[in-house]
């Protein structure tokens, strides 16, 4: 790709050896024209690779044989081709370092994105055969040699002696790299290797510490260096609305278009939100019932999930209003203030714009709660100490509480929640990958009877509701789908109607 002002140049490099395999260190930016929906798909899709090598990495113990053939089959069913693979790589640079204005905000992601690559990297590496590795490593002027099997057998003794875990056998049969002694300072630091002439001998096994510090180097100044394209991208008007739009997007469903819509009534609110809403939805829940409000953080956020989840437009308005003249609210107010926005929410006001709800990446990225904010995720933006007492309240085992602590300690916010969820549902392995509170509403459903716990208790009393709500169905559903290309400008749009005078 090319930022303006630079002069076109013509990639030197056949296709065939740029797109040849999966691993690369990135160093060449693909020169070939590329259409803008190629580059948002093809940055969705590494991002959705990403997040399974997380999973992974945490469920899993990194580099066993079960981690490697668990990551081999889902690697294989998200079927992610070399090409993407090397072209993805740049706009995700570009959303990491253009993205994130608060340093720690950005420092996180650095942190994650630069681990989820790495241990992508090692799988890929450790999965070559060593000559291919070899030529690897020269292809990316990495000129480490294998030593003759006369040197190997000169120094058998003091590669035995001075590497981990090699046996006089395993000197015979495997390759020993011999590599200038700075770039090997981590084996060097903790004794693992036989240094001679400024050289140490690295066996096979270990040669990836090497390759993967390059590779996190090569990373790290990759995204330094794009801070130099930054002017050009924030000038350039396709790219912005992109970037921005990958920054909340999610990869996967969108729930935009609801196919549920009036089959929840509003009196299974409440039991649904100690069964099926994930944490952040069940804070948002309890705090509106408490105090008969909610701010306009919170307001966006779960009034797009109860859309969501099937509220028609007519049960939202009555919803909100109830709980809402409970408090310092009269009927008159609601009817001026508020009824307005949330027509907007379903696409009746303003552009008629059918609202997405928001993903658990938009959550956990944008606008964290301030004083008296209940929206957010309680994952990352609660402090551990209330996060804790909040589980205990929700009858989370002591166990289950620490295990949801040291995931939320890692960063790793959405497996957290996908603890509580297998800790709440009393299951083992919740064998979905979570990124979207809808999700996890749909999931637990299905889980607690496919979704007959709504039909079932709607049987009941709510015919009523039910009409008017399949009255609404009708007029959601005339709205068309969003393209995701106009998604963060809408929400933009429609946040400005929720903010408070
Ligand atoms: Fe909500 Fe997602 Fe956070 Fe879970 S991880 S609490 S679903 S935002």
């Amino acid at each position: 790709m090319q930022f303006g002002g630079r002069k076109k140049k013509i990639s030197t490099i056949p296709q065939s050896e740029l797109y040849g395999q999966h691993l690369q260190f990135y160093g060449q930016p693909p020169l070939e024209n590329i259409s803008l929906s190629e580059f948002e798909t093809f940055a969705a899709e590494r991002l959705k690779l990403l997040k399974t090598v997380e999973n992974l990495g945490v469920s899993h113990v990194k580099l066993t044989e079960p981690y490697r053939r668990k990551l081999e089959s889902q690697l294989k069913a998200l079927n992610f081709p070399y090409r993407p693979d090397a072209v993805s790589m740049f706009p995700i640079l570009l959303h990491y370092k253009c993205l994130f204005p608060s340093v720690s905000q950005r420092e996180d992601l650095r942190r994650w994105f630069i681990q989820q690559e790495v241990d992508l990297f090692r799988f890929h590496f450790t999965e070559l055969v060593p000559k291919q590795q070899l030529a690897f490593l020269h292809k990316n002027n990495l000129h480490y040699d294998t030593i003759s099997s006369e040197e190997k057998t000169a120094l058998k003794d003091q590669l035995i002696n001075s590497s981990f875990g090699v046996s006089g056998i395993k000197v015979m049969e495997h390759e020993f790299y011999k590599v200038p002694f700075q770039d090997a300072l981590d084996l060097v630091r903790l004794r693992k290797v036989y240094l001679k002439q400024g050289y140490a001998y690295i066996p096979h096994q270990d040669i990836v510490t090497i390759v993967l510090n390059d590779f996190r180097t090569r990373l790290s100044k990759a995204l330094a260096l794009t801070a130099r394209s930054l002017p050009a991208v924030h000038s350039d008007e396709r790219l912005q609305p992109l970037l921005n739009h990958l920054s909340h997007a999610y990869v996967g469903q969108d729930y935009s278009i609801q196919k549920n819509v009036g089959k929840i009534s509003l009196d299974q609110i409440d039991s649904l939100s100690g069964k099926s809403f994930p944490l952040c939805m069940r804070q948002l829940h309890q705090s509106l019932r408490e105090n008969h409000h909610l701010r306009h953080g919170g307001r966006m956020q779960y009034g797009l999930f109860l859309k969501g989840i099937g509220l028609s437009l007519e049960q939202a308005l009555q919803f909100w209003k109830m709980e809402f003249i409970r408090g310092k609210v009269d009927a008159d107010k609601f009817d001026k203030a508020y009824a307005y926005s949330i027509r907007h929410m379903f696409g009746k006001e303003g552009k008629r714009t059918d609202y997405t709800p928001y993903s658990c990446m938009k959550v956990i990225l944008s606008n964290p709660p301030s004083q008296g904010d209940h929206h957010g995720c309680p994952f990352r933006h609660s402090d551990p100490e209330l996060l804790k007492q909040k589980l205990q309240v929700y009858k989370v085992s002591p166990s289950g509480i620490n295990q949801i602590l040291e995931l939320v300690k890692g960063m790793h916010y959405q497996l957290a929640c996908q603890k509580y969820f297998e800790l709440t549902h009393n299951i083992e392995d919740s064998s979905f990958s979570l990124n979207h509170p809808n999700q996890y509403f749909l999931e637990s459903q299905k889980l607690l009877g496919g979704g007959k716990d709504i039909k079932r208790e709607m049987d009941a009393p709510q015919r009523s509701q039910e009409n008017s709500a399949s009255k609404g169905s009708t007029g959601t559903q005339e709205v068309a789908a969003n393209t995701s290309q106009h998604l963060a400008e809408m929400t933009e749009d429609l946040e400005s109607f929720f903010q408070e005078a």
